[in-house]
């Protein structure tokens, strides 16, 4: 196994086009996983870490623009106001060691439907930016980016550059159902993000299905429901039937399968008790909000 240990970015495009079939390697959390338990004898590695750009991240009006090896820690530490889901998804990822190594562009690269960062990057509204030496840069938006199992949108010749997140502008929430509280894969996993500046509520799921996905009916049902109730300026309570609604919408969104870590049953009922769980307390913190600054003006 030869190993490619580019100093540039532009060395480590170079690379990949010169060798399409090399595995990237970021925090090696996955990568060498796969390596020791022999899964994987990739001919070429290409190391990532010299590439200062991709530990890096800026805030801008907007957006985030989160390097692709931005590793977990500095999230949860650092863009806890910016990226509220993200920051708690980070925080329910393995050890305080595996944080410190692994990021957001290794959880993309596997793409497994288990993956934490996944539910809150759908809930937020990511868009990953992709680059190959042939054809410079293009953007994927995250609804697209998830092609299969473990499988995603790159070209062999492409490397993962940033991901573009927008700014909270509103409560965000992330959980995840595991055996035990650290060091756990999700039997499943459910983020939303209320974004009150379009009115509209996103969702993500993860490890209840082949690939990360969004439980669009139930964001469309909930969406109408808030306008139509005029719940967005009055910031009422949620009605229980709404809140039930939707979070059968979710329950029915998920396609999971029976497995080792739980049923698709239980798997099913979890995303919805979630769902449920995380409306309530992101909608709770929006009506926090707003009779604070009621209260000020
Ligand atoms: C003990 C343990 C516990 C874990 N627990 C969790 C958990 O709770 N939740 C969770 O989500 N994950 C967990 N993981 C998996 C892993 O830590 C995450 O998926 C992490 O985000 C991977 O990041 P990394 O930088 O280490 O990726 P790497 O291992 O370096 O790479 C992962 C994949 O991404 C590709 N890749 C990396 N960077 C790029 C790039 N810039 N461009 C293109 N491809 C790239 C690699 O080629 C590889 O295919 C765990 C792993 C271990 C060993």
């Amino acid at each position: 196994m030869d190993f490619l240990r580019p100093a540039s970015w532009e060395e480590a495009l170079a690379a990949k086009a010169e060798h399409p079939t090399a595995v990237p390697i970021a925090g090696g959390t996955d990568v060498m996983v796969e390596i020791n338990f022999d899964h994987r004898r990739p001919e070429y590695l290409l190391d990532l870490n010299r590439i200062e750009l991709l530990r890096e991240w800026e805030v801008g009006e907007e957006n985030v623009r989160l390097g692709a090896s931005v590793p977990y820690t500095q999230i949860m530490e650092n863009l806890r106001a910016e990226l509220p889901g993200l920051a708690l998804a980070s925080h329910t990822v393995a050890s305080p060691q595996i944080r410190n190594r692994g990021g957001v562009g290794g959880n993309l690269g596997t793409a497994s439907p288990a993956g934490d960062a996944h539910p809150a990057l759908l809930a937020a509204g990511a868009e990953v930016e992709v680059e190959s030496q042939a054809r410079g840069s293009r953007f994927i938006p995250i609804d697209e980016f998830y092609t299969g199992v473990k499988r995603n949108a790159l070209q062999p010749d492409e490397l993962i550059k940033t991901v573009h997140i927008k700014k909270a502008d509103g409560p965000q929430q992330y959980s995840k159902v595991g055996t035990r509280n650290a060091m756990v894969i999700a039997v499943c996993a459910f983020g939303l993000a209320l974004h009150p500046e379009t009115r509209t509520v996103r969702t993500g799921i993860g490890s209840a299905a082949p690939t990360p996905i969004r439980a669009k009916e139930a964001e469309n049902f909930l969406n109408a429901a808030l306008e139509e109730g005029g719940f967005w300026e009055s910031g009422k309570i949620i009605t229980p039937s709404i809140a039930k609604q939707f979070a059968d919408l979710c329950s029915g969104a998920a396609n999971p399968i029976d497995d080792v870590r739980g049923t698709a049953k239980y798997r099913r009922h979890a995303v919805g008790i979630m769902a449920r769980r995380q409306l309530g307390w992101t909608w709770e913190q929006y009506r926090g909000a707003g009779r604070t600054l009621e209260g000020a003006a």
